[in-house]
């Protein structure tokens, strides 16, 4: 089955006929994932690294980062759903940096969506601010206030508890623990299996760069969905989720214990998509996980009881440093010619290191960005600088579209983001 029909098949068994139909399903994964938006008919294509592992290429769309293959998607179907029911929806979003862009991708162009996105001035990579600013669309709205990333969240929290304001004014969310998202990304790893495995009774090894846990819990609904996996959850030093697979114990840490790193998009100080998971681990009880999580936000951690075990599924972790990140880089390059970001090679590091112990089967590590995005860490680990890629050359001679808040108490910019969102919304 080709990418296209593998996603029909995985997504059929959650999107029921009477909620899309499937050849309006059909029509939305073909607007998603297109060769032009891709770069081929694989969509995640998979490249050799050596005998029996290979790199499972998500960044090959429009930002250059996984989030793109559930954000494309989720665009798509919002707004096939939107048409529909005859509505609009307005999304205010924060971002510090890669998810900006894929959101805005995703949405330009779409004809019932709307964007009004949060960046902090001034602190995000050269690169970021050219993929977001310079994105040109009547529905899509970069807003800049003075501050931290925090204070962007702070601010989407405010608006958010303004329910009257919501309502009348139809805003929404897309964040990472929106179920359309994970889905969109089960189907790559059915995809990968589908690829390199000839005996199903052996076990694929996954190897998965994770903050918010949202890519690594896809691998594991895959699994449930009758794969035979074993994943390899790999954090950079904010390593919440290592310590948990680890220890047992899951401990939040605090907004100023997260350390910023050379993978940024993961230095999270809890993982978003961390409660499902436990959802389903612990029998899919709501009263049981609803009774933890009040333990954990009285305590700060936790050490959840796993009743469920499935046959199928074997969960691992390891971490990485920045040192050891830089170090894998250079060595993948070395051996192979191959350039992993940094992101990428917080996995293959984690993965080399549990291997040498055990000997896996058929193997793939999850790419979630190309290295292009993070010329400094390259530079670092080759001592060349990568350049910006062909695909966003066009991007140079573009003016930044963007509207400054010279605000920095959440409280002032959510009045500020208000009345810009009265005065562009009918
Ligand atoms: C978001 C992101 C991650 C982490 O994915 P989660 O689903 O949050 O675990 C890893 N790498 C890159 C490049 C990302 O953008």
């Amino acid at each position: 089955m080709s990418y296209l029909e593998i996603a029909q098949w995985v997504m059929r068994q959650f999107i029921s006929g009477s909620e899309i139909s499937p050849s309006d399903l059909w029509s939305i994964l073909q607007q998603s994932y297109s060769p032009r938006l891709f770069g081929s008919e694989d969509i995640t294509p998979i490249q050799p690294l050596s005998q029996g592992l290979g790199l499972l290429k998500l960044s090959n769309g429009p930002t250059l980062a996984f989030k793109d293959v559930a954000l494309q998607f989720l665009a798509n179907m919002m707004d096939h759903v939107l048409k529909e029911r005859g509505q609009y929806l307005n999304i205010v979003g924060a971002t510090s940096g890669d998810t900006g862009s894929a959101v805005e991708e995703a949405i330009r162009g779409r004809e019932r969506l709307r964007i009004f996105m949060l960046s902090p001035h001034g602190r995000m990579s050269p690169f970021q601010q050219m993929q977001m600013y310079r994105i040109h669309d009547p529905r899509v709205f970069n807003l800049v206030p003075d501050g931290t990333f925090d204070d962007c969240q702070t601010t989407v929290k405010i608006i958010n508890q303004d329910a009257d304001f919501k309502s009348r004014y139809s805003i929404g969310a897309v964040n990472s623990i929106n179920w359309a998202r994970i889905l969109a990304q089960v189907v790559y790893y059915v995809y990968g299996y589908s690829r390199v495995m000839t005996d199903q009774s052996e076990r694929l090894t996954i190897a998965v760069p994770s903050g918010n846990f949202g890519n690594a819990l896809a691998a594991y609904v895959a699994g449930k969905m009758g794969l035979r996996v074993r994943i390899l959850v790999a954090t950079n030093e904010n390593d919440v989720l290592d310590d948990f697979f680890q220890t047992g114990v899951y401990r939040v840490r605090k907004g100023g214990q997260v350390k910023v790193t050379h993978s940024p998009s993961m230095d999270i100080a809890e993982a978003s998509n961390f409660e499902r998971f436990m959802f389903d681990e612990m029998g899919r009880d709501p009263v049981r996980l609803a009774s933890e999580w009040k333990t954990l936000a009285e305590r700060g951690e936790i050490m959840p009881t796993r009743t469920t075990v499935s046959e199928n599924i074997i969960i691992e972790s390891g971490r990485a440093t920045d040192a050891q990140t830089i170090e894998t880089i250079t060595l993948v390059f070395n051996r192979t010619g191959i350039i992993l970001d940094p992101h990428t090679a917080v996995a293959a590091k984690v993965f080399y290191d549990r291997r040498s112990g055990t000997g896996f089967g058929p193997s793939l590590i999850a790419e979630t960005a190309q290295p292009a995005k993070f010329e400094d860490a390259i530079h670092r680990a080759l001592g060349f600088r990568m350049g910006v890629p062909a695909s966003c050359r066009h991007l140079l001679a573009k003016e930044e579209r963007l509207t400054r808040i010279h605000e920095s108490d959440p409280l002032k910019i959510a009045e500020q983001v208000k009345q810009f969102i009265k005065a562009n919304v009918d």
